[in-house]
């Protein structure tokens, strides 16, 4: 039998990240994957494949609407889907060799194979061709979350399928419906229709991205409307049926009036669920909460002291980044050092174009709980930077006690509102006031402006600059 100090159980951003940090630490480590690329979701078949793929739909758009105001004239823009997919294949390459030379750069031990628990302290490995028994000092489990469907909607992966099928398509498809309009479905839908592709989304709820503050979701339901996707609000689907060379979506508004549409595929992404299945957890005294995630306490640790969990199989925000803070906390917390995560302060990061990004308290949250706020909002639109890009739509919010100045939440909609989120989580970190973050200097002309436009509003002065 072989003994680890620290064997991790999955090799996404929360494994592989807390697999480094253990090495890092000096601990024997054991990384255990069941596919055969390291990376998880998010550099298989998430975060990085949308992000590639809406970068070159991105291109293709403007080519269309944009490059012949900046004028260049171009004849013949044609779209090369096969070429497309084959980049955005390239860079997930790229992404996994990456994890490969830092496992091997930090002596970390890898086993291809389910890991399944036999007891509290022994895992059994098992692949093609072999069965190996490891014990560990402690195991860090991160097996991450696969998606979720709905009564009546079964994914067959051949009409009806996930964001998964669709990184995989051999054609771009003429219709889709996507049953959803959260995080997957608005990117997903951007993909789709930036290259013409008929976008029907179906969403239950009144907003899209429902779950951040609600004037971001309003403004890129506009974004979207005017880009030719068709968002249908306040709509529950409760059943698909594959025809065999399309799909049928069934739903119902509030007052039950039922309508039927037709696509190429259906994509469901209704949200994700705790990937437990295989772990043999049923042979520990690991518990699982209702909805079916591990349960842990403040430091991650389940109800076995030396089995701890982190990222999306423990739900909480099902983001990379939080996965990838978790793996660390865990590492350093066996290490004896102490820390703690701000899950609040953990951003939010929608990749439409324009980029949707959020940190902190939305304005839903501090009406709710009576907390007072000012506002400070500033358009894109008066912004010389997004002049000069063709980038107007959106805009910087800040949200700000009005007592202290403390920044209570920080949402944009705008162009790179994904990079400049991390002046919003920064400020909310360190707790310094609007009239810090305005009083420091901002390069001109850049997007980040309008944050201090926004910092200045919200601290009753008015906008100074464009
Ligand atoms: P995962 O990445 O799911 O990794 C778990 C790994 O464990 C898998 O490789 C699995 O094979 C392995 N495993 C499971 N059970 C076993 C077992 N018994 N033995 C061995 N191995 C096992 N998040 C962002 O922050 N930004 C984004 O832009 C973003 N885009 C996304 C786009 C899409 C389409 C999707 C689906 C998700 C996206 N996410 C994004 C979410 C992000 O991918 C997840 O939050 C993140 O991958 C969670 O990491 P994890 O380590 O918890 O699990
Ligand atoms: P989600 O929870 O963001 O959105 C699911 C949506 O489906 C909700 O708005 C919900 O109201 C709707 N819905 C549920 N049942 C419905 C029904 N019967 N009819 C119509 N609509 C219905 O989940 P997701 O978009 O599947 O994403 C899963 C996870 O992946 C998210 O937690 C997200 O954090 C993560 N992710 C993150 C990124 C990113 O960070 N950029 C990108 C993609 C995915």
């Amino acid at each position: 039998m072989e003994y680890y100090d620290i064997a991790v159980i999955g090799s996404g951003p929360g494994g592989y990240v807390a697999a480094i940090r253990s090495a890092q630490l000096g601990y024997k480590t054991l990384i255990i994957e069941k596919y055969d690329t390291l990376g998880g979701t998010c550099t298989n078949v998430g975060c990085i494949p949308t992000k590639a793929l809406l970068d070159s739909t991105h291109h293709y758009s403007d080519a269309h609407h944009q490059f012949k105001e900046h004028g260049i004239k171009l004849e013949h823009i044609e779209l090369d889907f096969s070429q497309m997919y084959k980049r955005k294949a390239e860079v997930v390459s790229k992404n996994t060799d990456g994890l490969n030379f830092l496992m091997s750069k930090n002596k970390i031990t890898r086993l291809k194979g389910t890991a399944s628990f036999v007891n509290n302290m022994t895992i059994r490995v098992t692949n093609d061709t072999e069965t190996i028994e490891v014990t560990a000092q402690n195991y860090i489990i991160a097996s991450g979350s696969k998606p979720s469907t709905i009564p009546g909607v079964t994914i067959d992966k051949q009409r009806i399928i996930t964001s998964t099928e669709a990184l995989s398509l051999e054609q771009k498809p003429e219709s889709m419906v996507i049953i959803g309009g959260g995080v997957i479905g608005v990117e997903m839908a951007s993909i789709f229709n930036r290259i013409g592709t008929k976008v029907t989304i179906l969403e239950y709820a009144d907003y899209l991205i429902a779950t951040m503050d609600h004037e971001l979701g309003k403004n890129l339901q506009k974004i979207l409307k005017k880009e030719g996707v068709d968002i249908r609000l306040n709509h529950s689907v409760y059943k698909t049926q594959n025809t065999g060379s399309s799909a049928q979506v069934f739903f119902k508004d509030k007052n039950g009036a039922e309508e039927t549409v037709e696509a190429d595929y259906v994509l469901v992404a209704v949200g994700r669920s705790p990937y437990v299945k295989g772990l043999g957890l049923e042979n520990t005294d690991v518990q699982l909460d209702d909805r079916g995630f591990i349960k842990v306490n403040e430091n991650n640790q389940t109800a076995v002291s030396n089995i701890y969990a982190v990222g999306d199989v423990i739900g909480g925000a099902m983001l990379a980044h939080k996965a990838e803070e978790e793996g660390v906390f865990v590492v350093e917390t066996i290490n004896g050092q102490k820390h703690h995560i701000h899950y609040n302060r953990i951003p939010s990061v929608v990749y439409t174009w324009p980029e949707v990004a959020s940190v902190g308290y939305t304005e839903e949250y501090l009406t709710k709980n009576n907390i007072p706020f000012n506002v400070g909002k500033f358009p894109f639109s008066a912004s010389a930077r997004a002049r000069a890009s063709m980038d107007t739509d959106g805009f910087a919010k800040v949200l700000v006690d009005p007592r202290y100045g403390e920044v209570l939440g920080v949402h944009v909609i705008g162009a790179r509102a994904a990079d400049l989120i991390a002046q919003g989580v920064i400020a909310q970190e360190y707790e310094v006031t609007a009239e810090d973050m305005f009083r420091i200097s901002y390069a001109h002309p850049t997007y980040s402006e309008t944050l201090k436009e926004a910092y200045l509003i919200a601290s009753g002065q008015g906008a100074i600059n464009i």
